[in-house]
């Protein structure tokens, strides 16, 4: 028996996965979302989301991943796990290999996100996500009131999130591990010429400290010009050393940038160089990176599809 040829699958079921998901479903599209290692995407790792519009509460960002994709499923959308590894777009039906399974598309939304790159050192992966150790100050930065942070890495993530902190924490470390920031000029400017941020140069994370508390209690650095250690008073640990864009699998059909995030055609936010073939949320976005501006890119996605499809037999 032929695979059936679906009018389109979504790849990822963070904000911008899901919200395409809601449109292509509202337009009887019977949209089908493959679902990988992360269901519901780096929100699900975050504990409060203030910033999402509509919810002047605040709302748990586990909380509301599962709202987008219950109004997702409300509307007819189906859902498997499957994990792409390849996808030859030359030919129609668009093909998407998951191990010894070929999924067959006349239209395909990648929404696989991006992940953090994360130090790896003793206690930054056990508390991870409300507890201290978070890849996001715009999310996460409010609770942070009269507190010491650090700040890890040396790039314009770091220097913004280490001036946006300052609105709230009461001192701002920025650890990095040369002697100068890599981030662009007026940006490493403003970060070490601010009275609340302290620089500590030459420095690596060894270990994030209060695993036993289930709180983060301070970061332990070494010098690494000297050899010696010392401990930062900190509450939070914001990691920004970049973050990796999952587009490896779809990397040699469509057009990705040196640090490997896909690159839409000229004048589209969501359009790529393979008809019916379109990306949204972070994996091919690094400047904004947030949830809306996700969600925002599922639904131009989904309502370009849509056209796609009616205009080629969807
Ligand atoms: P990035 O430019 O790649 O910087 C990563 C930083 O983390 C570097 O300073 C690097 O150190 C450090 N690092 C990497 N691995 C590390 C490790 N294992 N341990 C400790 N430190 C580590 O990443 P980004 O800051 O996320 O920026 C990504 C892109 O987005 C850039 O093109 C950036 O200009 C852009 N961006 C722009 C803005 C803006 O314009 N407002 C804001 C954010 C990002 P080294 O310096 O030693 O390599």
């Amino acid at each position: 028996m032929s695979n059936p040829v679906e009018n389109v699958v979504i790849v990822g079921t963070g904000c911008a996965g899901l919200t395409a998901a809601i449109y292509t479903a509202r337009a009887n599209l019977n949209p089908l979302v493959l679902e990988g290692s992360l269901p519901g995407g780096q929100l699900t790792t975050t504990s409060e989301v203030e910033n999402f519009p509509g919810f002047p509460e605040g709302i748990d960002g586990f909380m509301l991943m599962d709202n987008l994709r219950k109004q997702a499923t409300k509307f007819g959308t189906r859902f498997e796990q499957a994990q792409v590894q390849s996808v030859d777009f030359t030919t129609m039906p668009r093909k998407l290999v998951c191990g010894d399974r070929v999924i067959l598309a006349r239209s395909v939304i990648i929404a696989t996100g991006a992940s953090p790159r994360m130090t790896g050192v003793p206690g930054e992966k056990e508390l991870y996500g409300g507890k201290g150790v978070t890849t996001c100050a715009t999310c996460d930065g409010a609770f942070y009131r009269r507190m010491e942070v650090a700040v890890i890495g040396g790039g314009d993530s770091a220097a913004e999130e280490a001036l946006f902190l300052t609105r709230f924490a009461s001192k701002v470390y920025l650890v990095h591990r040369r002697d100068s920031l890599r981030a662009s000029k007026i940006m490493a400017d403003r970060a070490t010429s601010h009275e609340k941020i302290q620089c500590v140069w030459d420095s690596v994370p060894v270990a994030v400290e209060g695993v036993a508390q289930g709180a983060v209690s301070g970061l332990r650095i070494r010098n690494v010009k000297s050899g010696a250690e010392s401990v930062l008073p900190v509450k939070g640990v914001f990691v920004a050393i970049g973050h990796v864009p999952n587009t490896a699998a779809f990397a040699t059909a469509l057009d990705v940038d040196g640090n490997g995030y896909f690159v839409p055609t000229a004048g589209s936010q969501v359009q790529t160089k393979v008809p019916g073939v379109y990306v949204a949320g972070d994996c091919a976005d690094h400047v904004y990176r947030q949830a809306i501006t996700a969600a925002g890119m599922g639904c131009q996605a989904a309502i370009e599809a849509e056209r796609w499809l009616a205009e080629h037999g969807g």
